[in-house]
């Protein structure tokens, strides 16, 4: 057997030292040369310019100006198409930059940014293709409450503006309350209103505003109530306290903010004809011009000219209901019998034809043939909630509704989302 070396005989000693001189000249050797390449790679210094897309700006027309070939051109717009979704450029709104290493040096990257939210990042990478990066920018998001009263001679609107509700906020707010109620009828003194919504927050500076998430308003017939939702499938909608959908089928006022001049009734004296007869619709007052939005989606199933009606428009809506526009100036593009529309959009636009003293809006539903007050009629919701969803939006509401006590006491809180 044979008997273990003893490693402290001078030879075995002189051996490990070389061994280990070797070893650590190897590791200097490596750190000299990493060193070198990052220095070599910082030494060019990255020259960025940004600029916000202009009208008559084009992709292909900025990509060229800097000097990419046209197959460069090309190859970028398709990577935008399939990886981005971007076919085009919005003037005054995209934000572009460019970035090359070193002032003179080929473009290395191209950063487009068409929302405070988004930033489209093209790569240039080693082996000579354009690489696409979509990068969402972190948002904070607080929720924010606001709430004031309507005073004498006032409007909504003037009270929503007067107690800092922000215009993009108040407008949406206006959409979902006139599935409820009319501006204005249903509008007095005294009648407090509140919304929750969000702010979005981007390195600590206010950027934009969110959605709507809550909207109170005490209402002549009650208090109305409207919160927003996600369901389990991930659908959002708006729901009142019960779980109903808030947003109906129908709109009782088509033209927000618009003037109530004549209501329904079955017996009133006609203003051209001058004996009584019955006013099977709503009148709204609205200068010539003023687009009419479909109160519902639905079906166009007339389109035509009478003595009374005037230019008139008739929607069959889903289940048992119609509506009918009359006194129509034109007709919108594209509205014929047959056309399929959706909620919100343009079929025509006020005007005075027919037995009419000035232009207006006259706005009938009819409910299962008959006609009904469009001011009074029970609505149907778009969406109700199913079982499952329904006692979750409780509990949701609940915590919403202790949100909105605590920041009503302390109007100047916020709520971190
Ligand atoms: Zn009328």
């Amino acid at each position: 057997m044979k008997k273990a070396k003893n490693i402290l005989n001078p030879n075995n000693l002189a051996r490990i030292v070389f061994v280990i001189a070797v070893f650590l000249l190897l590791l200097a050797i490596t750190l000299v040369v990493t060193k070198r390449s990052q220095t070599s790679f910082v030494n060019y210094e990255e020259s960025r310019s940004m600029m916000i897309v202009a009208s008559g700006d084009t992709l292909s027309s900025l990509l060229l100006e800097q000097g990419l070939t046209n197959a460069d051109v090309l190859e970028i717009a398709k990577i935008l198409k399939t990886d981005a979704g971007i076919t085009s450029l919005r003037a005054d709104s995209d934000k572009i930059t460019f970035v090359r290493q070193g002032q003179e040096g080929p473009l290395s990257k191209i950063i487009i940014i068409p929302s405070p939210w988004r930033q489209i990042e093209l790569n240039y990478n080693d082996i000579g293709k354009w690489v696409c990066n979509n990068i969402d920018i972190e948002r904070d998001t607080r929720a924010v409450y606001k709430s004031g009263e309507i005073l004498d001679g006032d409007s909504f609107y003037l009270a929503g503006q007067r107690a800092g509700i922000p215009a993009g906020i108040l407008a949406d707010v206006y959409d979902l309350l006139a599935f409820e109620m009319d501006f204005e009828r249903d509008v007095r003194a005294g009648q407090k209103f509140s919304v929750l919504y969000e702010e979005n927050f981007s390195d600590g500076k206010k950027v934009d505003n969110g959605r709507v998430l809550a909207v109170q308003f005490e209402a002549l017939r009650g208090n109305v109530k409207m919160y927003r939702f996600r369901k389990s499938d991930g659908t959002t909608g708006y729901y009142d306290e019960d779980g109903n959908g808030a947003i109906k089928s129908l709109k009782r006022t088509p033209i927000n903010n618009a003037k109530v001049t004549s209501s329904f009734s079955n017996k009133r004296k006609h203003p051209v004809l001058g004996y009584t007869r019955a006013h099977k619709g709503v009148d709204f007052r609205a200068s010539t011009g003023t687009p009419i939005p479909a109160a519902g989606a639905g079906r166009v199933v007339a389109r035509g000219y009478n003595s009374g009606h005037g230019n008139y428009v008739k929607i069959r809506h889903n289940g048992s209901y119609e509506t009918l526009y009359a006194h129509m100036s034109r007709f919108a593009k594209g509205v014929n019998v047959g056309t399929t529309v959706r909620q919100g959009q343009t079929i025509g636009y006020v005007g005075s034809t027919g037995l009419s003293t000035g232009p207006h809006l006259h706005y009938e539903i009819i409910k299962e043939g008959k006609h009904v007050n469009p001011m009074t009629v029970k609505l149907p919701a778009i969406s109700n909630l199913g079982t499952a969803d329904k006692k979750k939006f409780i509990e949701y509401r609940k915590v919403l509704d202790e949100a909105i006590t605590s920041l009503s006491e302390h109007p100047d809180w916020f709520i971190q989302m």
